[in-house]
């Protein structure tokens, strides 16, 4: 059989997540081809599956990736039927990049230039002033030590969690901030990424995020 030379549009890639974004992909965004409800935050300290190293491990920075396709893992703009992008044309940079059958060019670039939410809302006064407030408030650095043990602050974890909550609830309730954007403005719940049980035991504080099987990914392996 002929080595791969071109990409064979298996769809295997898509299938397995969304891209991170980066900086090149910044126009994207602004331009309309991708909107905020279209995105998702891993924040600073949340544990992520990397393909590329092939180990789980806390984000030394927040990188912002396409969401999955409801109740998959898909990249949401896959159409499987078609094995199609639903923005080929204004795909992220990982996507334009990423050769399956050679994957040095990807490795070299994958962790460079990623975009922010800072970058996005940096001159949006308002949406920038919630999602820097949250992340003060709810740091997942600080909650890593709270579920370590060690922090004194016993009764610290609930009130993270709470405010989590209730900052989600009044954002939608009094600003008319649509919904679908929370996980881009804030991360995902922490209700979400922080359950308890089995994959707390064998992960960690944040056991429920990075189960390699169903983990977001700091990269999409195409
Ligand atoms: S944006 Fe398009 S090319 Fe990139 S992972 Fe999603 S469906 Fe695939």
């Amino acid at each position: 059989m002929s080595p791969q030379i071109q990409c064979r549009r298996c769809g295997t890639c898509c299938r397995k997540g969304g891209p991170a974004l980066h900086l090149a992909d910044r126009p994207l965004i602004e331009g309309g081809a991708i909107l905020l409800k279209h995105l998702y935050t891993l924040r600073k300290g949340e544990p992520a599956w990397e393909n590329i190293r092939g180990e789980v491990a806390p984000l030394e920075a927040e990188i912002i990736k396409i969401r999955e396709a409801d109740g998959g893992r898909a990249c949401r703009f896959f159409n499987d039927a078609e094995k199609g992008c639903a923005i080929y044309e204004n795909r992220p940079m990982e996507c334009r990049i990423l050769k399956c059958w050679d994957t040095a060019e990807i490795e070299a670039m994958y962790r460079r230039d990623r975009l922010s939410r800072q970058h996005l809302l940096g001159t949006i006064s308002g949406l920038w002033d919630l999602a820097a407030t949250h992340e003060k408030e709810c740091g997942l650095d600080r909650i890593g030590r709270l579920m370590a043990g060690d922090d004194p602050d016993r009764g610290a974890l609930a009130r993270i969690m709470a405010y989590d909550r209730e900052m989600r609830n009044l954002v939608t309730e009094r600003s008319g901030i649509d919904p679908e954007i929370l996980d881009f403005l804030f991360g995902r719940p922490l209700a979400r990424i922080m359950p308890g049980g089995r994959f707390r035991r064998r992960f960690g504080p944040f056991g429920g995020s990075v189960s390699p099987d169903r983990a977001p990914t700091y990269v999409s392996d195409h």
